[in-house]
């Protein structure tokens, strides 16, 4: 039986606002299958949901912390309520595997609920009685904040600017990706019930709405998850009126396979493998290029490839059996394919990876099979650019300050990963230009919601998740009370 289509709007000021355009967003698996449609937001929209934003901020930022938490935590109940009919949505719009889905909203309960616990400590003000008087040092909500999120982990990546930002006073526009709009409406939708109208508004939409989103003089804030190409003309579009920001964005993430890594440790070659394809290889975080020593490189590659091929099940995102469901969009496929084919021209060898369930619903949907690529110059596109999809080079080094400069040798610096004896690797990781290294695990696999996350270099400015993920939503207020009120200095 076909599934009902789902139609989302935009949310202003508490209600549903009806576009005069709608757009429909196509399942990955089976192309021909409309999931449902989401609005295409004009600016005039825009300019309303932030105006209201900015209205509401008035009142909001004097909320108590409690309020704002008991608020939060009934949204969090609904959200965990709603999970399995949300998880479904995000899987039939997205095309990741189901367990993945849930994977998605149980992390971002996790934070959501982290945030809830932490915000009144991290909030408190710090009073510090002094030779000079008495100085108060409090964190003020900064204002109105446009978050704008990509497609690849819709709900995660929106939530962990919604809790903070609300928690901290502040009120919200938020632009999801029109490609994958739904299932994060969902989550919107609850959240944005639970607090007062015009706390959190949504629009949808294309560029012309991230714009207003990020040049109009009524935001304070830009959370961004997105491209780095993006985050360029975020900035630029947000100099005029000197904007906060947190920029998380794209990442090329280097492994490193020390020379004392066990290539029959089948739990760790698992979990590597998981952190090249999980997602189909679409995370920010992802590892997505190999180093591996060159002394025990011919048996990592047999033993790497024997992994993969175990773990790889390609097919319908609603199997169960299935870990790696289709690429979201024609477009992305159509980009992996082209570095894939461009190393292959060069003279790589390109492996294919695992087990494609049903060859028919492989040919309909975008489908890729995962491949790792031999044999792949470091100046390769394969390499220097962030493929986001499945498929990841394996390149061998000489030693390993020679895998520090490989490592080191990107425009990004988002997350990496050093595999091998613990303390070899994690003297390793101390040299390595990132946000986070892992050490023996990688990806989603090592992430922890209290511990900031971000890039370094063109990954990124700042962090989310953690404390700093909540003062990221702050900005410092000092009240000075001085005993001695005269500089001595000024002549009378
Ligand atoms: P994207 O930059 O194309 O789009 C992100 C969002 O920006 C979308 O909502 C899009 O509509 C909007 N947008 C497009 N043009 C805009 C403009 N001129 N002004 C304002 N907003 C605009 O990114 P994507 O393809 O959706 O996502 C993939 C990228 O996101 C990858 O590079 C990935 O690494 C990155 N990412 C980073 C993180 C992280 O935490 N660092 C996490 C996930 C994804």
């Amino acid at each position: 039986m076909a599934e009902k289509e789902i139609i989302i709007d935009a949310i202003i000021n508490g209600e549903k606002y009806k576009a005069e355009k709608q757009e429909p967003r196509e399942n990955p698996t089976h192309p021909n299958e409309i999931v449902g449609y989401a609005p295409v937001n004009t600016v005039e929209d825009t300019i309303k949901a932030i105006d209201v934003a900015h209205e509401t901020f008035i009142t909001w930022r004097e909320s108590s912390i409690d309020d704002r938490v008991e608020r939060m935590r009934r949204a969090i109940q609904k959200i965990k309520d709603n999970t399995p009919e949300i998880a479904k949505l995000l899987s039939r719009e997205h095309g990741k595997a189901l367990y993945d889905s849930e994977g998605e909203i149980g992390v971002s309960l996790m934070w959501m609920e982290y945030a809830c616990d932490n915000v009144k400590e991290v909030l408190k003000n710090e009073v510090q009685e002094h030779d000079n008087g008495k100085t108060i040092i409090a964190k003020d909500a900064i204002g109105v904040v446009s978050a704008i999120t990509p497609w690849n982990y819709p709900i995660s990546l929106s939530t962990i600017k919604i809790a903070p930002a609300l928690l901290a006073g502040n009120t919200m526009v938020l632009k999801p990706s029109p490609l994958a709009p739904l299932a994060v409406s969902r989550v919107v939708e609850i959240i944005a019930d639970e607090f007062p109208p015009g706390v959190l508004n949504m629009v949808h939409g294309e560029a012309d709405v991230g714009v207003e989103l990020t040049s109009n003089p009524k935001i304070a804030k830009i959370a961004f998850t997105g491209g780095t190409e993006t985050a360029k003309h975020i900035m630029k579009a947000a100099a005029d009126t000197i904007k906060h920001m947190t920029l998380e964005l794209g990442g090329n993430d280097a492994a490193i396979i020390l020379s004392d890594f066990d290539v029959n440790d089948v739990r760790a070659m698992r979990r590597l493998v998981i952190s090249n394809f999980l997602t189909a290889g679409q995370i920010c975080m992802i590892a997505k290029r190999v180093y591996v020593d060159q002394s025990i490189y011919d048996q990592f590659v047999e033993k790497y490839i024997e992994a993969a091929n175990k773990w790889i099940r390609v097919g319908d995102p609603f199997d169960n059996n299935v870990t790696v469901g289709p690429v979201n969009n024609q477009k992305q496929a159509e980009y992996v394919q082209s570095l894939v084919d461009d190393a292959a021209g060069k003279g790589a060898k390109i492996v294919k990876l695992g087990t494609i369930l049903d060859q028919e619903l492989f040919e309909e949907g975008y489908f890729m099979q995962p491949t790792v690529v031999l044999g792949a110059d470091q100046n390769d596109p394969i390499v220097v650019e962030e493929q986001f999809g499945p498929t990841v080079p394996i390149l061998p080094f000489e030693n390993d300050q020679h895998a520090i400069e490989l490592a080191n040798d990107s425009i990004f610096g988002l997350t990496s990963s050093v595999w091998g004896k613990e303390e070899h690797a994690i003297d390793v990781a101390k040299h390595i230009q990132a946000g986070t290294t892992m050490i023996n695990t990688a990806a989603v696999q090592g992430l922890d919601v209290r511990f900031p996350f971000g890039g370094v270099k063109q990954s990124g400015i700042g962090r989310e998740y953690g404390k700093e993920g909540i003062l990221a939503y702050t900005d410092t207020h000092v009240i000075n009370v001085p005993k001695n009120r005269d500089l001595p200095y000024i002549p009378e």
